[in-house]
């Protein structure tokens, strides 16, 4: 079993003006087999937490741990992030013009297991991946992200998730824009990805709609750069039909 453990995660991002403190103090565990549905607000900080986790530079943690299995992972290259297990799916993807997506995928998992696949079996495992995110296969072609769809990019990353198979998967607002077809090819990724009890999942979202077809096992509200509250599928429910302001001014009354 697997735990990524983040610890009173206090994090700056560098603004024009200065550093500004998103992050204030953020506790979270996650073990393999479970799925944590991450829900609060737009600018609650919930993109900071997904890129502070990804090693982008633009964030600053000024306080608190996180650690995968007991290593410090705030202390790993991003390429060393993700050979430890950590996958990534943002919110808004980079272009990688002159990379096909055979190429990316190809690299990306050779960099994580130390080896390039081998051809045969790869692009066998490619195009069934493909299929099942109901992409042509000559998509893989295609320049990473460049002039892809809403859709296809969310797709792309999906099959992503399928080929590279991480210890731990972070969506950021996978479910955001997606028609209801494609929120379906979402959730059934994810939940094929679930089935490896390995596997552990923090689905960040803003909309309660993709909890209809991913049952998470903890919902935490997120407000103002912490987790406010925790609870089952049924804190999903409530704040689908309440939506966040309860906590929101609760953050406020606190602050
Ligand atoms: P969420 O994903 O929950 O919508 P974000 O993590 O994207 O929230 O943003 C959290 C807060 O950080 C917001 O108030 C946002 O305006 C602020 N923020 C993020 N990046 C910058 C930046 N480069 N400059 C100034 N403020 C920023
Ligand atoms: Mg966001
Ligand atoms: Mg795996």
């Amino acid at each position: 079993m697997a735990t990524l453990q983040i610890n009173d995660l206090h994090v700056d991002v560098e603004t024009e003006a200065g550093p500004k403190q998103i992050l204030k103090g953020v506790d979270l565990t996650i073990n393999s087999g479970e799925v944590h549905a991450i829900m609060g607000p737009n600018g609650s900080g919930k993109s900071t937490l997904a890129y502070t986790l990804a090693g982008h530079p633009k964030y600053t943690v000024t306080g608190g741990s996180v650690t995968l299995d007991g290593e410090d992972l705030l202390a790993m290259t991003v390429d060393e992030r993700a050979r430890a297990g950590l996958f990534l799916s943002m919110q808004y993807p980079v272009e990688v013009p002159g990379v096909s997506v055979a190429n990316f995928l190809r690299t990306a998992r050779t960099a994580i297991d130390g080896q390039a696949p081998k051809l045969r079996t790869w692009v066998k495992e490619v195009n069934e991946a493909l299929t099942r995110q109901e992409l042509d296969l000559d998509f893989a072609e295609r320049s990473v992200n460049e002039g892809f769809s809403g859709g296809e990019k969310k797709r792309s990353e999906m099959a992503q998730l399928e080929l590279l198979h991480p210890k731990f998967a972070i969506l950021d607002e996978t479910d955001s824009g997606l028609d209801i077809d494609a929120l379906k090819v979402v959730a059934n990724t994810v939940n094929r990805y679930m089935t490896d009890p390995e596997h552990g999942l923090m689905l960040i979202t803003h909309y309660t709609r993709i909890l209809r077809y991913v049952k998470p096992t903890q919902v935490h509200v997120y407000v103002d750069g912490r987790v406010a509250a925790t609870g089952g599928p049924e804190l999903g429910e409530e704040l689908e039909a309440e939506g966040y302001e309860k906590y929101v001014s609760a953050a406020k009354a606190n602050a």
